[in-house]
């Protein structure tokens, strides 16, 4: 087996996204674990919660923080250290940086000045659940948080009606009811969810059923601890029940995502929907 051990040692000017446990201590890595107690500076989302981390590992380090409302500034600081050829971690309170996290934009900013990044992975709470799902595996889409806005939560869950790959949501607990809620409308009721809730932790558990079945079981138990929820991709024979919800173009691209000639996909639309294939032709043209 090829493998290739690359040294732990931090160098100067790269700034390192380690991972972090999002439950179980156990699952921070030696090589994180080495690299923590071996840079120049840490950059966290809440020293506070980064040092409890650090204190039970015995790592000592200087530690900055570097979260959503100071991202600006301390991302400058960040790539300040790094120009004069200091390491510097980044971490966040739980999994891994800049996945729903503080982190994208210093990312982009280094990518922009040309200083290296290198990731130390580990737990991700999306592919921790999407794994445990039992649901299709070969294709998914991460959708983070819905937005928490009735409009624009809307118009994402829309966006998603012909999705057919499965979804991953993060969610907080006070907000699962109505995101349930508003999966069911979008969705129907017989979409599979599967939920998984304080994963690695004591209480981990992972509730695999229908929307509907979720929506009633989480409106007499309350929400308690940290959810992800994943959920099924729309079938192609639920779609074809209704093409008035899909537009032309999204009912092709269905077919050409599997794989069809553009003329086979004009056919298949055509027949779905009982037209002429001339009148999908210049239904397409006119855009
Ligand atoms: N960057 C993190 C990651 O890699 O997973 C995600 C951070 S995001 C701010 C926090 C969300 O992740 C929570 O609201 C929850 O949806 C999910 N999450 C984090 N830890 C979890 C856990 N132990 N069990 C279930 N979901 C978790």
């Amino acid at each position: 087996m090829g493998s290739t051990v690359l040294t732990n040692e931090p160098k100067g000017g790269v700034l390192y996204l380690v991972a972090t446990p999002i439950g179980n201590l156990g699952d921070l890595s030696q090589r994180a674990i080495s690299l923590l107690s071996n840079v120049d500076l840490i950059a966290a989302e809440d020293t506070r919660v980064t040092l409890k981390l650090l204190n039970r590992f015995e790592i000592k380090k200087p530690l900055i923080s570097y979260h959503e409302h100071n991202c600006k500034m301390a991302g400058e600081k960040i790539i300040n250290e790094l120009k004069v050829m200091r390491s510097v971690a980044l971490v966040t309170d739980a999994g891994t940086p800049a996945i729903s996290d503080p982190g994208e934009d210093v990312v982009k900013k280094c990518a922009m000045e040309g200083i290296d990044v290198v990731a130390v992975p580990g737990a991700c709470a999306a592919v921790c659940a999407l794994s445990l799902s039992a649901l299709a595996t070969a294709r998914f889409c991460f959708e983070g948080f819905l937005p928490t806005d009735n409009s624009g939560r809307k118009k994402r869950l829309d966006a998603l009606k012909t999705e057919d790959r499965t979804m991953i949501f993060y969610e907080a607990p006070h907000r699962l009811r109505k995101t349930l809620d508003s999966l069911l409308q979008s969705f129907g009721e017989d979409r599979k969810i599967s939920l998984c809730r304080e994963l690695t932790k004591l209480n981990e558990e992972v509730i695999r059923l229908s929307l509907k079945e979720a929506a009633e079981l989480f409106s007499q138990r309350e929400p308690k601890g940290e959810f992800v929820l994943v959920v099924e991709g729309a079938a192609l024979d639920e779609l074809k029940d209704d093409y008035s919800s899909i537009s032309l173009d999204e009912h092709l691209q269905i077919y050409l995502d599997q794989g069809l000639s553009k003329m086979d996909a004009v056919k298949a639309v055509a027949k779905d929907r009982k037209l002429p294939k001339s009148e999908i032709y210049s239904a397409l043209m006119v855009k």
